[in-house]
């Protein structure tokens, strides 16, 4: 990446779920430049993954994915997913960050979102996106409203990265996006702040013996506290 056209006022965002989208919007919409970087292979964190949201019952998706949109029609934020920093050089107004884009074993330039790949994939996997309740494939789309809408493989289940067979998605896809040999790659950007956004992890609530979790795994029904209500007469 050519970073020399940069300024020092420029941003790093680390974390692309709605904290790290609205913050990327302000600052874009302020005329600050934006690197917008996320782990996952698309934008959207915890909120692409609700329903209807509290306390207004919208549908979260709604809300979302016209930020996604905008995120991506903005010239001054550039989206960076599948992605993390490696490293951290220099000080507030002038940083040096390393990051390493992990392979999607798809170029981002040429896939179309078209899906072929991935009806033409014989791999069934549970999806990590919908929690482990649907399937999906090896090859997929992390979500229908993803952005960047590109495919990513899973290095863990594709048949070639595990095995060196298949590659039939390969022959599937019309431009030629698919490169099972792609390599991790290392960036450089240089910024005058970064923002950290990474939100949290959910809580294993069997930590908490409370909440009737542990009970359950050892085979017992959950407990619940009752409270008996005493009616005094005034
Ligand atoms: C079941 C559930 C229901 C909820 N319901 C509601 C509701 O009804 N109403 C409401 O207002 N809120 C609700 N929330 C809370 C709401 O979803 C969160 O407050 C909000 O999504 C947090 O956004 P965030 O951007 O801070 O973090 P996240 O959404 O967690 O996004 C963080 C992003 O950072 C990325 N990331 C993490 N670490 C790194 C790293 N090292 N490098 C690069 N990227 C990284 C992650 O991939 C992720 O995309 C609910 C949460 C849950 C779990
Ligand atoms: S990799 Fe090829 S076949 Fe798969 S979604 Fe992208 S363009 Fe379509
Ligand atoms: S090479 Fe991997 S991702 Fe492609 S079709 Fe085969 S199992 Fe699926």
């Amino acid at each position: 990446m050519n970073t020399e056209d940069r300024n020092i006022g420029d941003v790093l965002i680390v974390g692309g779920g709605i904290s790290g989208i609205q913050a990327s919007l302000d600052l874009a919409n302020s005329g600050f430049r934006v690197f917008l970087v996320d782990k996952s292979p698309a934008l959207g964190g915890k909120m692409s993954q609700l329903d209807k949201t509290f306390p207004t019952n919208d549908c979260s998706m709604c809300i979302e994915s016209p930020k996604f949109i905008e995120c991506a029609r903005n010239p001054n934020i550039e989206i960076i997913t599948y992605t993390e920093v490696d490293r951290v050089e220099g000080e507030a107004g002038d940083f040096k960050v390393t990051l390493t884009k992990k392979p999607r074993y798809i170029s981002e330039e040429k896939c179309t979102g078209c899906n072929i790949c991935v009806d033409y994939c014989p791999v069934k996997i549970s999806d990590p996106f919908n929690q482990h309740l649907s399937e999906n494939k090896a090859v997929h789309i992390y979500f229908s409203q993803a952005v960047p809408l590109v495919t990513y493989v899973d290095p863990e289940t594709c048949l070639y990265l595990k095995e060196g067979k298949c590659q039939i998605c390969v022959g599937a896809c019309k431009t030629n996006a698919i490169d099972l040999h792609q390599k991790p790659e290392t960036m450089v950007v240089e910024v005058g702040a970064i923002i950290l956004s990474p939100g949290y992890e959910t809580f294993n609530p069997k930590l908490r013996g409370d909440f009737g979790y542990a009970d359950e795994e050892r085979g017992h029904q959950p407990r619940f506290r009752t409270h008996s209500l005493r009616h005094r007469s005034l």
